[in-house]
């Protein structure tokens, strides 16, 4: 016989599943009457209607009233509720500090960005960051919505089921538990993930993907990573270091690599590969797309150089997944335009069956998918797991 406790936790755990179905069907559609939700997701009637009140009195979900061409009562449309909240997100680059403020249902309401020294003090670049995201709250505080927590993009491993950064090469930073201290500080939810992943969530999100259900956003600069989205999720891996595309070996016996190994596939494709190759330490980003542009032949063979070894590591990424679509990213975006056509021949050329050599290989057409994905940590984690929050609010 089950316990009465046990009863009880399992209803519950039925509860948090049909209420996260239905905000996240919500999400999805747009709009839906309430017969019509129940039916499509196998609820009775009455269980549907119960949540359904729930997030009405939460004031997640709004009732808009339709009227059908020619029939007489109104009737009763749900969607999610614009003003349900909105969730701030930021993300830490090398260089500058992005924070967005997005409405429950995704719409971007307002967006902020700082340039940073990447030499200055962890606590002064931190302390950069925590003044926008205040900014950001007071701007909510300002329009009555309430805010419904932070995520955080950082280029650095991430230890996002701890929410604290483990290391970040590029700035030199180790161990900061950011939840904590912004829990602490700002009294909402935080939640963080590399900027691999959230430029693969906020890609996903919000860019026109063509219907990829898989997808790996290559995130290119100083290092490399890719986030995965597989079957319409991202992949963390099992404990959130999945992605490390930039350390797959490609040369057994090639260059060392930070991570202590040799040949990985950041130490041909990558920022400091770029600067070795060329014997130029501050050459920049948008020098080299210059140049390139102006038929520059020495970087020209440099660059094509680069985009083959691009392809290989997006062949063996296609091989293993059987993607829809790689995306590619990062700092380096402003040359990456310059490598998809020889990256495409390759992948042509050397990947395994049809589908593989076909996928689909884009340049991102901005630079702040990262920190739209931050919001998405957000507002992910609501839908997987509203019951906290809607039991807070009403
Ligand atoms: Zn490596």
């Amino acid at each position: 016989m089950q316990r009465v406790s046990d009863k009880k936790a399992d209803q519950l755990t039925v509860r948090r599943l049909n209420m996260a179905a239905i905000l996240k069907l919500l999400r999805e559609r747009g709009t839906l009457a309430r017969a019509d939700l129940a039916k499509e997701l196998g609820m009775t009637r009455n269980t549907a209607s119960n949540i359904v009140n729930d997030l009405l009195q939460a004031g997640l979900v709004i009732e808009t009233e339709y009227r059908r061409a020619g029939a007489g009562r109104p009737g009763l449309l749900l969607e999610l509720a614009p003003n349900g909240g909105f969730a701030i997100g930021a993300e830490i680059d090398i260089n500058r500090i992005i924070v967005v403020a997005v409405d429950f249902r995704g719409n971007v309401l307002l967006e902020e960005s700082a340039k940073i020294d990447p030499k200055k003090p962890k606590e002064e670049i931190i302390a950069t960051a925590e003044k926008l995201v205040q900014s950001a709250l007071n701007w909510g505080a300002d329009e009555h919505i309430r805010p419904l927590g932070i995520g955080l993009g950082l280029a650095a491993l991430v230890d996002s089921e701890n929410g604290s950064l483990s290391y970040a090469p590029t700035l030199n930073w180790e161990n900061i538990s950011f939840r904590k201290m912004w829990q602490e500080k700002f009294g909402i939810p935080v939640y963080l993930d590399n900027e691999a992943n959230t430029s693969a969530l906020g890609y996903f999100a919000y860019a026109d993907r063509s219907n990829a259900h898989n997808l790996a956003y290559l995130s290119i600069g100083v290092g490399m990573a890719a986030g995965l989205i597989l079957e319409g999720h991202l992949f963390r891996g099992s404990n959130g270091f999945a992605g490390q595309a930039g350390h797959m070996k490609i040369k057994p016996e090639g260059e060392p690599c930070t991570c202590g190994d040799n040949g990985c596939l950041i130490t041909e494709v990558a920022i400091p590969a770029l600067i070795r190759k060329t014997g130029k330490k501050d050459l920049s980003v948008d020098e080299v797309a210059d140049r390139l542009r102006d038929g520059d032949e020495k970087l020209t063979a440099i660059i094509n150089e680069m985009a083959e070894m691009l392809g290989i590591g997006i062949v063996n990424i296609a091989n293993l997944f059987n993607l829809d679509q790689v995306v590619l990213g990062g700092a380096m975006r402003p040359i990456l335009s310059h490598m998809t056509d020889r990256a495409k021949q390759t992948v042509k050329k050397r990947a395994l069956s049809q589908p593989n050599k076909q996928v689909k290989i884009t340049v991102s057409g901005r630079d702040d998918d990262g920190v739209f994905g931050a919001a998405c940590l957000v507002l992910d984690a609501i839908m997987n797991d509203p019951v906290e929050l809607v039991r807070s609010l009403i």
